[in-house]
């Protein structure tokens, strides 16, 4: 039987009356062709249901998507926070602890490398611009896969053998990123500004963070369809 794998999603209002929930397409596809079954998580806020669904999933994405609440990590909101959503937090939050506990892969992506870092004890930059100094454009104003800044990859990490390469030039679209990396985590990739653009755990099985979008990016540059194999081959190998 395939695994399964499950992604978290934008909670997405259609209207005030009905809302529901919103994965990108490239997400699940880059994981149907590596080779699992991709599921997309619904809103689901009982703590029995957060643990039936890590019970039953191989494997958890954490997508792109909003700003973490700072006050989750211990900082008051200041300005150029963007917007925030109180349910995908606690949701995410929750699954975090759940995949975690039972040492199951995660993928973290923009967004989801945030999350997994708050949640984890690291912390945020609310917003790159307003809070550090002399830092890049993160925010491209080009297609979804175009390539708009290089990023370092350091040697002897995870990344480094799934990539097989130091230099890479990667898609940016977030205004926030890791500040201080979580207890357990070591930094894989930072940009020439020293934004940290990927990490990695070195106590888990799998848990890896990009701040950059891989599903905008592997059908036309096929080296960023590593990153979404590597994880499933980490989800095939779990019992
Ligand atoms: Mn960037």
């Amino acid at each position: 039987m395939r695994k399964r794998v499950g992604l978290t999603g934008l909670l997405h209002h259609l209207n005030p009356d009905v809302k529901g929930v919103f994965v990108g397409e490239g997400y699940t596809s880059a994981l149907a062709k590596a080779g699992v079954l991709p599921l997309v998580i619904p809103y689901l806020y009982e703590e029995d249901e957060i643990h039936a669904l890590a019970e039953n999933l191989d494997g958890l994405v954490l997508t792109g998507g909003e700003d973490v609440d700072p006050t989750r990590f211990g900082e008051e909101p200041l300005p150029g926070l963007g917007e925030v959503s109180p349910e995908r937090d606690d949701l995410e939050y929750r699954l975090v602890r759940a995949f975690m506990e039972r040492d199951k892969p995660i993928l973290g992506i923009c967004r989801g490398m945030q999350v997994l870092n708050a949640a984890l004890g690291g912390t945020l930059w609310q917003d790159l611009s307003r809070q550090k100094k002399r830092v890049l454009q993160h925010r491209q104003n080009a297609p979804r896969w175009h390539l708009s800044h290089h990023v370092f990859v350091y040697e002897g990490t995870r990344l480094a053998s799934i990539l097989g390469s130091s230099e890479i030039k990667v898609n940016s679209f977030h205004h926030q990123a890791v500040k201080d990396v979580a207890p357990g985590f070591i930094v894989s990739a930072v940009s020439a500004d020293g934004v940290i653009e990927a990490f990695e755990s070195r106590e888990h099985r799998f848990i890896l963070g990009v701040q950059w979008h891989p599903e905008n990016l592997w059908r036309k540059h096929p080296l960023f369809y590593s990153l979404f194999s590597a994880f499933v081959d980490a989800v095939q190998q779990s019992c």
